[in-house]
């Protein structure tokens, strides 16, 4: 069977957003370490562009606003842009209605002024992936969500309606037009390289090399298709040593056959024309 593998890299571009709004921080050294995302996206963009390939980036309207200028570079250079929150908030039930669409719209529109275009992908800011967010996001033209992931290697559906029973199996809703693709903290730089307070961090570049190799491995010699999606943060992978690792990465995929990059947009419209829904 002839191989086709498809490579997202993504990036969350949270920027100063993730310390001084979740995490509530006004640090001087956590929002350093919030600024040296405009450097880790400046040194993104450059190999990027060496490679040649695109890529997916989600931006909070607060890291639009905050560094126009590499945002603006992103989107110029043709990468993906998706929808990411304004100052990263997570959706959550507690919040007011309005007060989520008044997020969702504003983030929505920084994105539209940016590149021109309003996003057809989303990934959650932190929270969960309520019902009550989905149906707002599929009103505002979003096409995919990349947050979790029932298969590690494939897109598939999302679901509205399942009921957690305990007395007896689990029941599943139906499948709405809402693609996901995969996220998984195994694929994510942040808890290898993060070092907050006493949670486990600073992994060696190689073990994570390691891993992500082995999980591309798997995918290509064991599955032979499917989707192979890396997310990032610039203000993580940024670092010299990562940024190495990430490199020799893309270069080992792509002595393989029948491997192509693409922004997660493309694989959500190839997998939803190859599997129509009901
Ligand atoms: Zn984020």
């Amino acid at each position: 069977m002839t191989k086709r593998i498809s490579v997202c890299l993504s990036f969350d571009f949270d920027a100063i957003s993730l310390w001084v709004g979740p995490r509530k921080s006004r640090s001087p050294n956590l929002i350093a370490h919030g600024e040296f995302g405009e450097i880790g996206a400046q040194r993104l963009v450059r190999l990027l562009d060496d490679e040649q390939i695109p890529s997916t980036w989600f931006i909070p309207g607060h890291t639009i606003e905050t560094y126009p200028e590499i945002c603006q570079q992103v989107a110029n250079a043709g990468h993906e842009i998706g929808y990411h929150g304004y100052c990263h908030e997570a959706p959550s039930s507690k919040r007011d209605v309005v007060e989520e669409r008044t997020i969702l719209e504003r983030s929505i529109e920084c994105i539209d002024k940016l590149c021109g275009k309003t996003p057809v992908g989303h990934r959650l800011p932190g929270g969960n992936l309520g019902e009550r967010w989905v149906s707002m996001l599929m009103e505002h033209g979003i096409r995919y969500d990349s947050s979790l992931a029932p298969h590690d290697f494939e897109p598939t559906y999302f679901r509205r309606g399942d009921v957690p029973r305990t007395d007896g199996p689990y029941e599943f809703g139906e499948t709405i037009d809402l693609v996901i693709l995969p996220f998984d903290w195994n694929m994510d730089d942040w808890p290898y390289f993060t070092y907050e307070g006493n949670r486990q961090g600073l992994r060696s570049p190689d073990d994570v090399y390691g891993i992500w190799a082995a999980e591309f491995d798997y995918l290509y010699q064991k599955l032979g298709s499917g989707v192979y999606v890396l997310t990032m943060h610039p203000q993580c992978i940024g670092k010299g040593s990562r940024m190495l690792m990430l490199e020799r990465l893309i270069h080992y995929m792509k002595t393989h056959d029948n491997v192509e990059f693409k922004c997660l947009a493309t694989v959500t419209e190839e997998f939803r024309s190859a599997n129509p829904i009901g």
